[in-house]
């Protein structure tokens, strides 16, 4: 039994997903190898070999597998399928946009979005926007499988000394090119790797408004959130919505500002270890999750709680 994880980077980078994927990777068994698909990659590798558990990694540089093309890294990995067992993805959105192609073409059923491994062939995932969670068996001879990175604490980045070992790169498909990239830039960690988020909903009341949570962010070093209605609403950007068609997170520290705690959005953050809400309404479902609650005017709480920071 081996298992290939597929490393997320940005070919100067390894991305805090692949170690948890390798995480659940381990909890398989058997040995773990990862693959990395780039262009000017080496670093990426070295990274990679250092992952504490990762007995081998595969090197497949090429212009062609620069930009995450699905099509292009979906073929790297089919080209070296028959060796493993079991082929693991970080649930994010580029794992998911190659999975199901790996899936596909190999033709077995995708195990998506796994939080915890039973056995070999039998995992948990959550369902129903994670109000339930399914226990799957795959009779598959190949497990093709997506894995919710808050469900697995991350494999110790240093530790391991893998052997990387170059593969010959497949050629450009052709089915698709890069155009171009439109990166946000911010100070901020990046939401779903940061210990600390700040997340603001419709009670913010505007994108004005929702400038009071900077430096409630800045004092604790965090990332902002959104709930849908904020963002749907113009108050915060698309790429900062936590919830179910948003972002998963689970941070050490999670603060809700003027969310009522919509089953959706907690199917986001719910995980998080320390769950803080400021809401004025003392029914709002998110004191359910709450581990520390506020009543009170969040415009009133929030400067309060900056200052007292
Ligand atoms: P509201 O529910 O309107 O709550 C605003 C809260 O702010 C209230 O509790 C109010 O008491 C409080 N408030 C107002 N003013 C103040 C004040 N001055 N001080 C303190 N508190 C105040 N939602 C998500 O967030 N993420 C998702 O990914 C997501 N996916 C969805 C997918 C589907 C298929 C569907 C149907 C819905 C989804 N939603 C999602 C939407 C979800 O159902 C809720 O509509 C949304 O989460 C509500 O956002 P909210 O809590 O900011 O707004």
């Amino acid at each position: 039994m081996t298992n290939l994880v597929i490393a997320e980077h940005d070919n100067a980078q390894l991305k805090g997903a692949t170690l948890n994927t390798v995480a659940a990777a381990a909890k398989i068994g058997g040995d773990v190898h990862v693959l990395v698909a780039g262009s000017g990659a080496q670093a990426v590798a070295e990274q990679a070999a250092q992952i504490a558990g990762v007995s081998k990694v595969l090197l497949a540089d090429a212009p062609q597998l620069a930009d995450e093309l699905a099509e292009n890294v979906a073929e790297q990995v089919l080209a070296v399928a028959k060796d493993y067992s079991h082929i693991l993805f970080p649930a994010t959105a580029s794992g998911k946009n190659v999975a199901p192609r790996v899936a596909a073409r190999l033709d077995v059923a995708q195990i998506s979005d796994i939080i915890a491994v039973e056995s070999p062939d039998t995992f948990q995932r959550p369902i129903y926007a994670g109000n339930a969670i399914a226990t799957v068996q795959s009779a598959d001879p190949v497990k093709v499988i997506t894995v919710r990175t808050t469900g697995f604490d991350a494999a110790a980045a240093q530790g391991g000394q893998a052997a990387v070992e170059s593969v010959a790169a497949v050629a450009d498909s052709g089915l698709s090119s890069f155009v171009g990239r439109e990166v946000a830039k911010s100070d901020r960690p990046e939401l779903t790797a940061a210990k600390i988020v700040v997340s603001g909903g419709r009670g913010m009341g505007s994108a004005e408004n929702f400038k009071i949570l900077d430096p409630l962010a800045d004092k604790l070093g965090a990332a902002l959130g959104a709930s849908r209605a904020a963002v749907d609403a113009g108050y915060a950007p698309n790429d900062w919505q936590v919830g179910q068609t948003g972002k998963i997170v689970a941070p050490q520290l999670y603060v809700a500002i003027g969310i009522s705690g919509a089953i959706q959005h907690l199917a986001g953050m719910k995980d998080s270890k320390v769950i803080v809400a400021i809401n004025k309404d003392a029914e709002a479902p998110i004191f359910g999750v709450a581990d520390y609650g506020l009543v009170a005017d969040l415009f009133q709480a929030v400067p309060e709680l900056v200052s007292a920071l």
